[in-house]
């Protein structure tokens, strides 16, 4: 029996967690295992919008180190972010869970183009929207694209899943006495520089009173013990 705290999410999935244990690219198995995941929260009747990263593809500002034009590597990076759209949305059209990809940058054959109106209808009538190409903007992160995604939808969470399941003092991998919070202020998480989310992304949370919250969701049904309040996670909100 679910008691979902929040009926409209937001999930922001970062492109490295698509790669698995590969070195680049998209790991097909933890796409289906996310996409699994992901129908048995739409399954519940909850209204999902997905905004994925691309850094498993490529990363504009790594390669502007690297001598290319930022802004042009920068949209490489949204590009990117469509290829990783478009794997999402196969694996739950896959098992029966109905779709759309939206993109920031208009694509028109091969998805529809952003449109807050038509991306809240689709949403209502049960689909995953998943929202492509960031902001369409370069300078910006799919992080801040997940703030502002959210903050149109009127998302009552966003939900970020990483590779760890909350936040931690430092790096749990590396440090086995890092100590995880359940809870955080959207001041402590820019005051301390926790590296969550970059800061716009949180100030556009905290200004848009959205609740963050860190979870990992390549647990078998984490996804939804965390929407029920159950489970590991780290929440960021007032
Ligand atoms: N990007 C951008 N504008 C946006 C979103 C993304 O220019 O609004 C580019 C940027 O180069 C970024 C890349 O797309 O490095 C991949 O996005 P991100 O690094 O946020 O992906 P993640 O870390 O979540 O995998």
């Amino acid at each position: 029996m679910n008691n979902f705290k929040w009926k409209k999410i937001l999930l922001k999935i970062s492109g490295e967690s698509l790669m698995g244990d590969d070195s680049f690219g998209i790991n097909t198995d933890v796409v289906k295992s996310f996409a699994y995941e992901i129908s048995e929260v739409v399954k519940s009747g909850l209204q999902i919008c997905i905004v994925v990263g691309g850094g498993n593809i490529y990363r504009g500002i790594s390669n502007a180190n690297n001598g290319m034009d930022r802004t042009t590597g920068d949209y490489m990076g949204m590009l990117a972010t469509v290829m990783n759209s478009l794997a999402i949305q196969n694996s739950l059209e896959q098992i029966g869970i109905q779709t759309r990809v939206q993109s920031a940058l208009p694509i028109s054959a091969v998805c529809e183009p952003y449109i807050r109106r038509r991306a809240k209808r689709h949403m209502e009538k049960g689909r995953v929207v998943i929202f492509a190409a960031g902001t369409g903007n370069p300078y910006f992160t799919t992080d801040t694209a997940a703030a502002l995604r959210a903050s149109e939808m009127n998302c009552e969470a966003l939900i970020k899943a990483t590779l760890v399941d909350g936040v931690y003092s430092s790096d749990p991998k590396k440090n086995k006495d890092a100590i995880k919070y359940d809870h955080l202020s959207y001041l402590d998480v820019l005051s301390k520089d926790l590296k969550v989310m970059d800061a716009s992304a949180v100030s556009l949370a905290r200004e848009n009173k959205i609740p963050i919250v860190v979870c990992s969701i390549a647990k078998n049904k984490n996804l939804t013990h965390v929407l029920n309040g159950k489970g590991s996670y780290t929440i960021i909100s007032d």
